[in-house]
């Protein structure tokens, strides 16, 4: 079959693609195809705005690939017991809407990021995040993009995106948070830098009901468009190539088992960071980097139990009354502690316990608990890798991925600073909970994987693709994600993704006939 724009995958990234495409080329035929199911009513919804907690857990399992069943809900305690103890098993490493990509007890124990995942389902891990879309801070940026270009591409990602800082109701509590993490910050710190909301991925009306971004919002109007489909359950397996362009793709419908060759003008790859790059080995395109400067920020995460009198010992505002919120939600938001090196070469989340994917053993509402989670930069490094295997394969037939993966001296005292910085900021806000101290989890946890795909100025061997994506050698192959990105990065990676694909999708509409 021939079409103009064949797209792999359906996250954010390549949604991001077909939107601005279909949006700028309507004319344009565009092919997306997806190996993972439908898994709600509404094409591409986020499961947070599934209302039936049933339906919800369904979703969650159907984009778990081969584990059909529920993961147990351990909280942080309980996993970094287990991790101290050494009985590293799926259900301590993996969450739910997420699948291990290495589940077997034998391979765990080779993996050097043993909670590695993935989601296989409409909508990828789109569906699953937590919609946290701060833009990077000095000394995460990418140093060969323009700032002023990377502004433009960032504010239309965060169109896309929906994102928004208003999100929660402001709060007596949520604005002494702020209060405190500010004054830990001192005065070093860049104004713009300030701890100020998350910016968050979601509409959001006047009442505060929130419905989260996922690819249905992404895409929009594009999943009606009559020049755009898309095929869930089909997976890529292949791709042809000759003298620099991409002349086939090899699509396989799994439930009927059906294969057809797709003929594109531009073959997209935005299949995460760990199967874009898989599909390029497996296809033979094999650039020196492919794979290669793997990167995901190390994770330390903490709950605390709020002072009762947080308000009244520390608010800005000393007329504060701690129900004062102009809303019934009970929730005080999602807070950020930006990355600005050097004064705070970390990024910083902080999170209601409602809202965290992480769980704690307190069972007790009228405890005011919070996540806290804190990172800095992991050096990237070309040993720290995916090893693909030409002769073992993983549950979709594809190459079987294993991970190496390396804390050096650096990374170990970044980790210290940001565990010496976590430290202060509870203890201005309260006491960590019994059995949750800080703890650095498995690498993997964080579920931010970098560089695997990434974009360089000159074909070195340092990179796989250009600044906007295409794949060096190859005319008609562009790359997204996570993998694309060229830096560590401690702030959570997709709006940077996105904004990379808003750009690269301009390059690849002005190459179309
Ligand atoms: C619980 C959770 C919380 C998160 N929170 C945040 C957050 O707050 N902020 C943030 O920035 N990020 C967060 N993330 C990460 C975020 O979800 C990802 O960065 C984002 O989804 C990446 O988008 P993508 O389109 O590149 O990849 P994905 O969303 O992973 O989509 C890739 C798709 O490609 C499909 N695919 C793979 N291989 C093939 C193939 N060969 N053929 C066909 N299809 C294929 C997959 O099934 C998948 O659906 C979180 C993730 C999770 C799970």
């Amino acid at each position: 079959m021939k079409t103009n724009i064949l797209i792999i995958g359906s996250g954010p990234v390549g949604a991001t693609y077909a939107r601005i495409i279909a949006e700028q080329r309507p004319q344009a035929k565009i092919l997306m195809v997806e190996v993972g199911p439908k898994v709600s009513d509404s094409i591409g919804q986020h499961v947070k705005n599934i209302s039936d907690p049933k339906k919800m857990e369904m979703a969650q399992i159907l984009s778990q690939g081969p584990k059909k069943t529920p993961y147990p809900m351990i909280s942080v305690a309980e996993r970094a017991l287990a991790v101290q103890r050494g009985e590293l098993t799926a259900d301590v490493l993996a969450r739910a809407g997420t699948h291990l990509v290495l589940d077997q007890p034998e391979d765990i124990k080779t993996n050097e990021m043993p909670s590695i995942s993935m989601s296989t389902n409409i909508g990828g891990m789109g569906i699953h995040w937590t919609c946290a879309c701060p833009r990077p801070g000095k000394g995460e940026q990418i140093p060969f993009i323009a700032e002023e270009e990377m502004d433009k591409a960032f504010t239309e990602a965060e169109k896309i995106l929906h994102v928004t800082q208003e999100a929660f109701p402001i709060s007596a509590e949520g604005e002494t948070i702020l209060h405190i993490l500010n004054q830990t910050l001192g005065d070093k710190h860049s104004p713009k830098r300030q701890a100020q909301p998350m910016p968050l991925a979601c509409k959001v009306d006047s009442e505060y009901n929130r419905y989260w971004t996922a690819s249905d919002l992404i895409l929009g109007d594009t999943l009606n468009h009559p020049n755009f489909e898309l095929r869930s359950e089909t997976i890529c397996r292949k791709l042809h190539y000759q003298d620099g362009r991409i002349t086939g793709a090899e699509i396989e419908h799994l439930p009927t088992q059906e294969k057809t060759i797709v003929e594109a003008e531009v073959v997209i790859v935005a299949a995460d960071a760990l199967r874009t790059p898989q599909l390029l080995w497996a296809s033979g395109i094999r650039p020196k980097a492919l794979g290669h400067y793997l990167n995901e920020h190390p994770f330390i995460f903490t709950f605390v139990e709020l002072d009762k009198d947080l308000v009244k010992n520390h608010s800005p505002n000393p007329t504060a009354k701690i129900h004062n919120r102009k809303s019934p939600d009970p929730t005080v938001g999602v807070f950020w502690t930006p990355f600005d090196a050097p004064n705070h070469p970390f990024h910083g989340q902080i999170m209601h316990m409602d809202l965290s994917p992480m769980k704690t053993t307190v069972t007790d509402d009228s405890k005011h608990i919070v996540g806290l989670g804190w990172g800095p930069l992991k050096e990237a490094n070309f040993e720290d890798c995916i090893v693909f295997s030409d002769t073992e394969f993983d549950y979709f037939g594809m190459p079987k991925m294993n991970f190496k993966f390396k804390f050096t001296e650096k990374d170990l005292e970044a980790i210290e600073a940001a565990k010496a910085f976590q430290q202060k900021v509870v203890h201005s806000f309260g006491k960590e909970i019994k059995d949750g101290g800080q703890t650095l989890m498995p690498p993997g946890t964080a579920l931010h994987y970098e560089g695997s795909t990434r974009m360089g100025i000159e074909n070195d061997g340092e990179s796989v693709c250009d600044t906007y994506s295409k794949v060096w050698g190859f005319d008609n192959l562009f790359v997204g994600g996570n993998g694309v990105i060229p830096v560590a990065t401690a702030s959570n990676p997709t709006l940077t993704s996105v904004a990379l694909a808003v750009r690269s999708a301009e390059k690849v509409i002005q190459q179309l006939k």
